[in-house]
């Protein structure tokens, strides 16, 4: 018996059948499944399948980060916040800066 999903994939929705994102670049459907290595895209490099590199290569790294993510998401954290302290600072002296011209501006008589 055939399977519903392969006769009409369009019912299902892409999500539902995984197409080769390097042969759809070029027009052709082929299913994802055991495609890797007969794909006659794998080494192209036009700009369309270099993005579905890249952003197969951004998923994995992501993953990667997901998986030890409480170490790095500290480290993360502790010197995004040192920045921030750095910042406020910066922005404290300019504020003095500014209300010191501001005070000028009220010392003189109206
Ligand atoms: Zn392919
Ligand atoms: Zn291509």
């Amino acid at each position: 018996m055939m399977n519903i999903e392969e006769i009409l994939p369009e019912l299902f929705g892409e999500k539902r059948v995984y197409y080769c994102q390097r042969c759809l670049n070029h027009g052709l459907r082929e299913k994802r499944k055991n495609h890797k290595l007969l794909c006659s895209f794998r080494f192209c490099q036009c700009s369309n399948c270099i993005m579905v590199e890249r952003r197969r290569q951004l998923n994995s790294r992501l993953m990667q980060i997901e998986e030890n993510s409480s170490t790095t998401l500290a480290m993360a954290l502790t010197t995004s916040s040192e920045e921030d302290h750095q910042m406020e600072c910066t922005s404290q002296s300019e504020n003095a800066n500014e209300s010191g011209g501001e005070e000028k501006d009220d010392g003189k008589p109206k």
